[in-house]
Order: C-alpha cells, then structure tokens, then sequence
C-alpha cells in the first residue's frame, strides 16, 4: 500500500467499517488466532525493543522475514524461496533497516547446510510500493545477485512474460517451478506467485489480512486479476494465501489505525485460500460502483 492518498479516505470511511465490523463481530470461522504454519508467534511491536527482523523457517527451502513495526510502520513480510539453481526473495522491506545482512546470513546457513558456496539471488517484488522496495539498493551492484526492475514491462522482460498480464509463466528455480501471475490493480507492476513446494500463493498486496487498498480508476484491472489468479489456482490445491502485511486483529472485522507503533492481538498472517473466492465474490457483487466492503479478515477498500 501507499501511504499518501489514503489518510483523508479513511477518515470518511472509518465510520463505515466500524459499522459493517459491528455486524460481523461473532463469527466463530474467522477468530483464529493460531498460527498453523509458524512455530513463533510474529513480532508486532509489543516488546520494545524487538528485532528489526524476525525469520522463521517453514521448511528445509522456505523462509519468512519481518520486518518490525519499530523499524516501519508498514512491517512488511518478505519470502525467500530457494531451489537447486538459485533462489527467490520477493520484496526488500520499507526502509528504516539494512535488509541484505539478515538475507545474507540466512544464505550462508543454507548453503552450509549442503555444503555449497553460492547460489545465485533473484530479488523479485510483490509490487513496486514503496514499502516493498526500500532495500532494493543493498542488492544493486552484488555480481550474485538480479534484481528485476519495478514497471510492469521491466518484470515481463525477467520472467518472459510475452502478454501482460493475460500470461502466466513458469519460473523455476531448480526443482521448484513458480507460477508467475500478473496481477495489475493494486499496484501496475503487481503478481501473485504460486509455489508447489509449500501450495501457497503469495498474494502480496492484492490479498493479505488488511486494507486492500485499490483506486477507483483501477477497480476494474483488480478484478480482472482476481478472476484470473481464481481460474488458474482453482485446480493447484493452494494451502494458504500469504500476503505481505497484517493490519488486522483477532477481532473480525477490527483493523488496527493506520500508522499504529504496535499490533497487540494480531491476526495470524496466512489466509484460507476460500479467502480468494469470498474477495471475487464480493467484487462481482459491487457491479460498476466499488464500495468499502469489511470482512472478517481483510477489508475491500476502495480509494478516489
Ligand atoms: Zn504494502
């Protein structure tokens, strides 16, 4: 998300949200607050101080990163994915910290594990936000290393993308193909990444528990891209939405006031894949006109 529009939105429209919360206050399905997949809990500002990162391993190949909500408000999640022949790391955080040592060091404990000495890094983004990029430049310059650019046309020329966004493409990383799926709408240069290892799909913005912030001028890019993610995930048995913030609580319906310097009670970061067929739902409902529309565990919120 972007911070300078929305402030003066939101205030018109926090009344609204508030109201639609009220009502969906009580619905048992969505007041989780485990945390199936990560053996900590993620750190949210709670403890001061905490560490400007936080990294939990998922599996042998698979790595989450947050950043603190001390460090940014935004408190960005990143992802590293490795295959045999190089590795993945979607998004470098929004600023206030040096990113590249934390990546570097859980690399090295990777390759010292089997025994290698390098494997080449492709930083690829969620999209091209600020608050996804802001470390991009510790990466620029490293031989090892690709940094895919931020215009739409910069990431359809990486992953050969021949006809954007309508294409999907693999992208293999060595035994571990990625699909790559544009999704415009959020954000131009926006996609979603879907992993067999682990079945996720990384969401990014466009999907995440939290303000799904889209301008009015793009609703309708937005809900071509959902549409398409929809169709072509519908068959890939998808474990988890993984998105890129978490700016709700345990609450259903509750978010957390933009800006806020902790996140007491937050929710779990993955989302029931059913989540991307409720957000599609309720496009399609909204016809020409998109309006606010407060679910239990992330909140359609459209912008002038
Ligand atoms: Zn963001």
């Amino acid at each position: 998300m972007t911070l300078q529009t929305r402030r003066k939105w939101f205030r018109g429209t926090a009344l609204a949200a508030l109201t639609a919360a009220l009502a969906l206050a009580g619905d048992p399905a969505l007041a989780q607050s485990s945390h199936p997949i990560f053996k900590e809990k993620w750190i949210a500002g709670t403890k001061n101080p905490e560490p400007e990162m936080q990294v939990q391993r998922v599996d042998a190949d698979t790595f989450v990163i947050r950043q603190s909500v001390e460090t940014n408000a935004e408190a960005p999640f990143l992802y590293l994915l490795f295959g045999t022949d190089r590795v993945l790391l979607e998004d470098t955080g929004a600023g206030g910290l040096m990113v590249k040592p934390t990546i570097d060091k859980v690399i090295a404990g990777w390759l010292a594990e089997k025994g290698r000495k390098s494997i080449p890094l492709v930083v690829a983004h969620s999209h091209s936000h600020g608050d996804h990029i802001a470390g991009d430049g510790e990466f620029a310059g490293d031989p090892n290393v690709t940094v895919v650019g931020l215009k739409p046309e910069d990431v359809a020329a990486f992953f050969k993308i021949k006809s954007w966004p309508t294409d999907i493409v693999a992208f293999d990383l060595g035994g571990r193909i990625l699909n790559i799926i544009p999704t415009p709408g959020h954000e131009p240069a926006a996609i979603m990444i879907y992993d067999p290892k682990t079945r996720w799909l990384l969401s990014g913005d466009s999907l995440y528990p939290g303000r799904l912030y889209v301008k009015l001028g793009q609703f309708h890019t937005f809900r071509d891209s959902i549409d398409r993610v929809a169709s072509f995930t519908k068959p890939l048995k998808v474990s988890w939405l993984m998105g890129t913030h978490i700016e709700m609580t345990t609450r259903p319906g509750e978010d957390y006031p933009i800006h806020t310097a902790s996140h007491p009670n937050e929710r779990a970061l993955e989302l029931p894949y059913s989540r991307l067929s409720d957000l599609q739902n309720s496009l399609d409902h909204m016809g020409e006109f998109p309006k606010l529309d407060v679910h239990g565990d992330f909140i359609f919120y459209p912008l002038p």
